[in-house]
């Protein structure tokens, strides 16, 4: 077995998620869906917590539960701002990627910091409303009080929060293939990405 890395970043909900793991299926890869760990601290923030203590003593048990509310989300990305925080869950992230047999990673600085040596890095991004659109029929679905205008405010906020962190902001790496998801369907995106993969396997 090899070691293969694919590295996927990008704003929230640009379509990340699905594409990376239809990637993995793909290609017989793993996946790690690497904001769930930022969610699962913010969830232990929520409940009162401490956030590194929260990040150093992260279980699988942890990534459980619903963590996929704007409220997660939201205090996601505040725990993320903090270096601690992202040092404590460093190690996990990078020995994932290492593993035999072939990994994708997505989050918001798998191509910059966790994996600067990924075989492909993929930046998958859509405009804000397009995104915005996305995560509102999704969650929507779960939860009949959801707004258009509340998910539009979340992905903005988190945005800036993102890009303008000191410590590992949002940005594509500078060897990255852009993908713009905005026009595509969930097939086109995902060809896409395939596509680029098999240019470097
Ligand atoms: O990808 P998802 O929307 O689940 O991520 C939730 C939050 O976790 C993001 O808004 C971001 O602040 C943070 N995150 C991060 N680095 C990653 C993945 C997620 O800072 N690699």
């Amino acid at each position: 077995m090899t070691r293969f890395t694919v590295a996927i970043d990008g704003p929230a909900a640009a379509g990340k998620g699905t594409i990376s793991k239809a990637v993995a299926a793909h290609f017989g890869f793993a996946h790690l869906d690497t904001g769930l760990l930022y969610r699962a601290v913010g969830a232990k923030v929520l409940a009162g917590g401490d956030p590194v203590a929260a990040a150093k003593s992260l279980s699988p048990d942890d990534l459980q539960g619903n963590l996929r509310t704007q409220e997660v989300a939201q205090a996601a990305s505040r725990v993320a701002v903090l270096p601690d925080v992202r040092a404590a869950l460093f190690e996990f992230q990078r020995d994932f990627a290492a593993r035999d047999g072939g990994a994708v990673l997505d989050g918001r600085d798998i191509g910059t910091v966790i994996c600067p040596d990924a075989d492909v890095k993929l930046f998958v991004t859509a405009s804000a409303e397009v995104r915005a659109e996305r995560r509102y029929l999704e969650l929507s679905e779960k939860d009949a009080k959801t707004t258009r205008a509340d998910v539009l405010a979340d992905v903005v906020a988190r945005d800036k929060r993102d890009t303008e962190r000191a410590e590992a902001p949002l940005k594509p790496a500078h060897d990255a293939v852009i993908i713009d998801t905005s026009e595509m369907s969930i097939a086109q995106a995902v060809a896409k990405a395939v596509a680029v993969i098999n240019t470097c396997r």
